[in-house]
């Protein structure tokens, strides 16, 4: 791989090529061991260059929003990290749509749609994620999803290029979208609909989703949120507890006792503890109720090879 040719694509975009990253510093589990390389992203252009130069010099890369649905290997990750945050998260209105950078945070769409009188967005705005990770898994809350209020969207494919799809071709389903089918695509932008309301009702409720998240959901320990997807017919967390496994552990990973649907980190849990923990909870499940219990988190990481990355 040719290094000096990304650095220079990164110096020509004004972006940070750094070296050897924690991942458990970027995710919110806060777990994993370091990523090779990590570019932190600030334009679309650039961003292109830099999968052109992937796709020809084959080197694997993955991208990240917040890291709030993400497990990451204990041995870290041997490719470059795509980072779409704070540099890539202008917000535009235009009537009642945004326009929205892939790297905005869900919570701060949901802030400048009240402060423009917009409703649609209370719901989902407790998700900690950027716009680009929630369109990806098409994530939803307390009955609203992406779905209900994406209109178009702009994305890389693995060449570069850019290409623009619209509602229906997004193929949006529970925990799906036309980016969970292919892989290494880059969502730019999410164009959002919706409608005009009172400020202080949007901010009442926007503030009653984010007491009912207080009251029922772990937040004072690091997580990726629901560990399992939701089974047809059940809920995850019904099924755990049913079975008896609130507050069940191995190493630090605990099942949580506030809300059985998280796998928390106590402290100094590893990738390997989640995944033992999961798989004894997918185990317990299914034996006791029939029910398989899906994983939620995308893993990222070495898988089926040996060697760890060393931190700088
Ligand atoms: C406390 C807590 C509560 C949560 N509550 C909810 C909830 O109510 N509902 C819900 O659905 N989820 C919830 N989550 C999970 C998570 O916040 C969402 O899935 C969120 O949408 C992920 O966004 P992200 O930016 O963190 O994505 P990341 O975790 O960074 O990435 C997740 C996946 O999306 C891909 N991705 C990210 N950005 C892009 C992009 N621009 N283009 C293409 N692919 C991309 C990544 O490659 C990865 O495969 C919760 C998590 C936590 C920690």
């Amino acid at each position: 791989m040719n290094l000096t040719k990304l650095e220079n694509i990164c110096q020509a975009y004004h972006m940070q090529l750094a070296k050897n990253i924690s991942l458990a510093r970027h995710t919110t589990f806060r777990i994993g061991g370091c990523a090779a390389f990590w570019v932190e992203i600030c334009s679309a252009k650039g961003l292109s260059e830099i999968l052109k130069f992937c796709h020809e010099s084959q080197m694997d890369y993955f991208v990240m929003g917040r890291g709030s649905n993400i497990l990451a290997s204990d041995q870290g990750y041997p490719g470059l990290i795509l980072h779409l945050g704070n540099d890539f998260s202008g917000i535009q209105r235009q009537g009642n749509s945004l326009i929205c950078e892939s790297g905005a945070l869900l919570t701060n769409i949901a802030k400048f749609a009240m402060q423009h009188s917009l409703t649609g967005m209370e719901a989902l705005s407790g998700i900690p994620g950027t716009v680009g990770g929630a369109l990806f898994m098409n994530a939803g809350a307390y009955g609203s999803e992406m779905k209900d209020i994406v209109t178009e969207c702009r994305y890389l494919d693995k060449s570069g290029t850019e290409q623009i799809l619209t509602a229906q071709d997004l193929d949006l389903a529970y925990r799906h979208s036309f980016f969970t089918e292919h892989d290494h695509t880059i969502i730019t932008s999410v164009t959002i609909q919706l409608a005009t309301g009172n400020p202080e009702e949007i901010a009442a409720r926007n503030a009653d989703y984010a007491q009912r998240r207080k009251t029922k959901q772990p937040l004072n320990y690091q997580s990726a949120g629901s560990t399992f997807k939701r089974p047809q017919g059940s809920y995850a967390s019904k099924l755990i507890d049913e079975c008896g496994l609130k507050g069940y552990s191995i190493g630090g990973a605990q099942v949580s006792e506030k809300h059985a649907g998280f796998v928390i980190n106590t402290g100094n849990a590893s990738c390997r503890d989640v995944l033992a923990l999961c798989h004894h909870v997918q185990d317990v499940v299914s034996e006791k109720t029939g029910y398989f219990l899906e994983l939620e988190p995308v893993f990222l990481g070495i898988q089926g090879q040996d060697g760890e990355i060393s931190c700088s």
